[in-house]
């Protein structure tokens, strides 16, 4: 007896946000779910369209971890097709061989090796090469504080660690993440990240690789008086200056900003990041870094911020759905929120409750 076929999902890659998310989104959904994709019109949303190094590499480790039959898989590429094969676990190294996002590439692959059903004991571990602190990605400091923490809440066992930095143009980065195989337990509490406890510390961190250490000092001093003028308790602020391994020249900052829960028994963080630019002064960045706490703090009482919203639709419905409160519904979250209800049988609802707050619910 022949197995049926699964018929192919069509994906138009220019829909709402029209960028690289939707392909690697579609990918992980693609090997998770065995139905084979083909899209069209690949990040035409963006100047550059087409598949640059980070999403075609991307596409080839996807390949790799799923078995995959592919076509249209080049640099530039605006249409391709993907049918998965089953998902190995095991160990795996990829370079992107730039300055592109390695963080990118293994959101796209964890949740394949999250569900592989080959072996449940049976843990992966990827190595990635590239850049580890890209604008308009999440940097690895991001991934550690914000992302992997989140999973953790709902059940998803991955351990991420920075090796080496990279940042652009040269990149040379490298980031290692241990994944073990999601069990869905029947205990788990449902996730709920929607009220606001006390504000519990602010990390201020500065980093540089192979530039001034007197850069992160003065970015810190500079984000620590803006917060305290704003009134801020010195007293739960803390600085930190890193100096970072890597080849090339950077310096990034963030903030991790963390409220209990009102129940008092769990915490939430959110992580501000800025890449440093050479014609930004170092105050001028540590200023900025506290703009974004302040908006954070004082302008909404959501607990998810604009990124972590886009970034926690996909594990929530992959682990049984829950709720958050999110400061502000990005067009990456809408765009996250169709694809994912395009592979799965998920509700994804957004309602604004107050300015600067929308409730958003995964509903399995
Ligand atoms: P795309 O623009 O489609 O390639 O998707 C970019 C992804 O990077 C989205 O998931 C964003 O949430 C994420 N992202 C962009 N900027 C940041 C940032 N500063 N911190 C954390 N995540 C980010």
């Amino acid at each position: 007896m022949s197995v049926p076929k699964i018929k192919t999902l069509k994906i138009d890659g220019s829909t709402g946000e029209g960028g690289g998310q939707i392909i690697r989104t579609a990918l992980s959904l693609s090997m998770l779910t065995g139905i084979p994709i083909e899209i069209t019109n690949i990040r035409a949303g963006r100047a550059k369209s087409g598949l640059m190094r980070q999403h075609l590499v991307c596409v080839q480790a996807a390949q790799q971890i799923s078995n995959a039959s592919v076509t249209g898989a080049h640099l530039g590429s605006t249409a391709l097709s993907f049918t998965p094969n089953s998902i190995k676990s095991g160990d795996y190294s990829f370079d992107i061989g730039s300055a592109g996002s390695t963080t990118l590439v293994l959101q796209t692959l964890l949740p394949a090796l999250l569900f592989t059903n080959t072996d449940s004991s049976a843990q992966s571990t990827v190595t990635i090469r590239g850049g580890t602190h890209n604008p308009l990605a999440p940097t690895s400091d991001f991934l550690q504080l914000a992302f992997v923490p989140a999973l953790a809440k709902l059940g998803m066992q991955v351990d991420v660690q920075l090796i080496k930095a990279g940042f652009a143009p040269i990149g040379g980065g490298e980031i290692t993440a241990t994944i073990m195989p999601f069990m869905r337990r029947a205990d788990t509490a449902p996730f709920e990240l929607t009220e606001r406890g006390k504000l519990t510390n602010i990390e201020l961190v500065a980093s540089i690789v192979n530039l001034d250490y007197d850069i992160c000092t003065r970015e810190l001093a500079s984000a620590k008086s803006v917060l305290i003028e704003a009134g801020i308790n010195e007293a739960i602020i803390t600085t930190q200056s890193n100096k970072l391994q890597g080849i090339g020249e950077g310096n990034s900052c963030y903030a991790v900003v963390t409220y209990q829960m009102v129940d008092s028994q769990s915490s939430h963080s959110e992580v501000f990041t800025l890449l440093g630019a050479k014609r930004t002064s170092a105050e001028k960045m540590g200023n900025r870094l506290a703009g974004l706490v302040k908006r954070y703090v004082f302008k909404t009482d959501a607990l998810v911020d604009e990124y972590l919203t886009d970034q926690l639709l996909l594990p929530l419905a992959l682990a049984g759905g829950g709720e958050f409160t999110a400061r502000v519904i990005s067009q990456h979250a809408e765009t996250q929120a169709w694809l994912i209800e395009q592979f799965l049988s998920v509700d994804i609802k957004f309602e604004q409750i107050a300015e600067n707050k929308t409730l958003v619910r995964v509903i399995d």
